[in-house]
This record gives structure tokens, C-alpha cells and sequence, in this order.
């Protein structure tokens, strides 16, 4: 069943992500995502990237993205959900890994887990300085700020591991949460077994019914054969 949402606010981001604000809220969690659907361009799983008020950090990659880029404000959009599960908060000490739009549900995350009195470090990783989402936001919830740029036109250069294998080091953190490209999480995945960290990963993958009935979400790279990300995640948890 689908509700309507009106959009009040629109930011931009970055040279290519908006956050579109609804006039109201949607009760979820942070990792949760929504399939939004535009009549006559198709639906999308966006994941939430706030609750109160409703919120999507959008990156225009192509035809559906592109779509939602070109409304204004007061203009409609369809959504199903909150669907699937998101992350859980275990521990004190949380170490967030981001790429692309995947920095926006992490702030979602950082907030509530700020507000639980955690501490909460965020690796964010882009190509350049200019695909940099959401680092000023982190900073002013408190959160502390690492990047790292492939051309090196800002923090660290090279891939976010890099990144998160010092703060693991320097800082143990209790558990890592990340989301992003798959390459980012499988690499993730493997360093967080190295250091015996619990991890909360997002996988993204090709959905269409966002039910867990059509099957096409299967995530090919996670160990157990048939595991969904729209019905079984898209949050997996280690633990
Ligand atoms: C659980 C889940 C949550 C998601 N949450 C978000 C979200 O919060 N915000 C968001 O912008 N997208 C999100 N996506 C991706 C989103 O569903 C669409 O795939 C994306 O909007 C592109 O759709 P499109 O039709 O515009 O382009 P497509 O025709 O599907 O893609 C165009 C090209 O861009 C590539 N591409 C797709 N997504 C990205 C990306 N994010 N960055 C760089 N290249 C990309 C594709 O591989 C393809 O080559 C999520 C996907 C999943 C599975």
C-alpha cells in the first residue's frame, strides 16, 4: 500500500545527491529503506535517511534517480514501507563506513546512537572531494570525521579500509556499521573478520518487489545461499 508524500524541503547536497524533505513523518529505523515509485518512471528501493520528518538523500545515476532530481517542491511521491531491517545499536564505541549515498542512513544512524550516548567516528569514502556527503552534518551531531578520496583531493588518499584499519587500531572501536558500493562491504566484511569486529553491513542489490517474493535481491556475495536484502536485510548483522 503506498502513501503519499508531499516534499517541503529540498537540499543540495552535493553536485549530484539531494535530500528531499516530507512534510511529515514516517516511524523506522535507521537501515530500513522505503520503495518509492514515480507514476509512469518506476519504483526504487531509497534507503531513509531521516524519520522525523521523512527524508531521501538521492544520487542522480540515471533514468529514476534523474526523475526525482527534477521535482520541486509541493510535488508528490509515492512510497511503500518502512521495509526490511536495519541497523541495531551494540556497543558504546561505533565506527561508521560510508560510500556514495550510504553516508546519508549512517547519519540517520549516528544521530540516534549520539542521542544513546555513543561515540561515533564516520570513514567516508568518494572518488573526489566533490561526491563528500554529510561530512559537515556528522561533525556539528558530534560524531568525528575521517576521509579518504581515490585522487586524494581531500583526507586520506586511497580506498575508506584504509581509513578504518587505523581507527581500529588506534581507537577499538565495539562494532563497525557500514553502507555503500558492494566492492566497499565485501572489503569491510573481510577486515572485520581479521579483527574479529562485530559489523553491520547494508547490502545493495537489483530489487523489483521489495517483499522477498520475486527473489531478484538475492546477494550473491553473502555466504548464505538465498539471502534476500529486501526481506532479510538489507542490514546483515555478524552477530
Ligand atoms: C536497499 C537499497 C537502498 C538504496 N538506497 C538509495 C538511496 O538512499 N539513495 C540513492 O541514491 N540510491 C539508493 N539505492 C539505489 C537506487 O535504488 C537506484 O538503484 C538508483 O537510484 C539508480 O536508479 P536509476 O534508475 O536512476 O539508475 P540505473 O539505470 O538503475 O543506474 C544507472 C547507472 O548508475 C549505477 N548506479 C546505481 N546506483 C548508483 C549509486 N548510488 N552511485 C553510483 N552509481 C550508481 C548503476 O549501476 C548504473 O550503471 C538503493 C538501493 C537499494 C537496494
Amino acid at each position: 500500500m503506498h502513501q503519499v508524500l508531499k516534499i517541503k524541503e529540498i537540499r543540495v547536497e552535493n553536485y549530484r545527491t539531494k535530500t528531499f524533505i516530507f512534510g511529515r513523518p514516517v516511524s523506522s529505523q535507521p537501515g530500513q529503506f522505503v520503495m518509492a515509485w514515480l507514476p509512469g518512471i518506476g519504483e526504487k528501493p531509497l534507503s531513509i535517511a531521516a524519520d522525523f520528518p521523512f527524508a531521501l538523500t538521492v544520487v542522480a545515476v540515471g533514468p529514476f534517480s534523474e526523475a526525482l532530481h527534477r521535482l520541486q517542491i509541493g510535488d508528490r511521491l509515492w512510497v511503500r514501507g518502512p521495509l526490511g531491517h536495519g541497523f541495531r545499536v551494540a556497543g558504546q564505541r561505533l565506527l561508521l563506513a560510508g560510500g556514495g549515498y550510504g553516508v546519508a542512513p549512517l547519519f540517520f544512524l549516528a544521530r540516534k546512537a549520539i542521542a544513546q550516548g555513543c561515540t561515533v567516528e564516520l570513514c567516508a569514502g568518494a572518488r573526489t572531494a566533490a561526491d563528500i556527503l554529510l561530512a559537515a552534518d556528522f561533525e556539528r551531531a558530534g560524531a568525528v570525521v575521517h576521509i579518504a578520496t581515490e585522487d586524494g583531493s581531500l583526507g586520506h588518499q586511497g580506498l575508506v579500509t584504509a581509513i578504518t584499519e587505523n581507527v581500529i587500531n588506534e581507537n577499538r572501536p565495539d562494532a563497525l556499521y557500514a553502507c555503500g558500493p558492494v566492492k566497499m562491504l565485501e572489503a569491510l566484511e573481510q577486515q572485520c573478520q581479521q579483527y574479529n569486529l562485530p559489523h553491520q553491513l547494508s547490502w545493495e542489490a537489483h530489487m523489483r518487489c521489495g517483499l522477498g517474493i520475486c527473489g531478484a535481491c538475492e546477494v550473491h556475495s553473502h555466504r548464505i545461499p538465498g539471502w534476500l536484502a529486501c526481506q532479510d536485510g538489507p542490514v546483515s548483522d555478524s552477530s
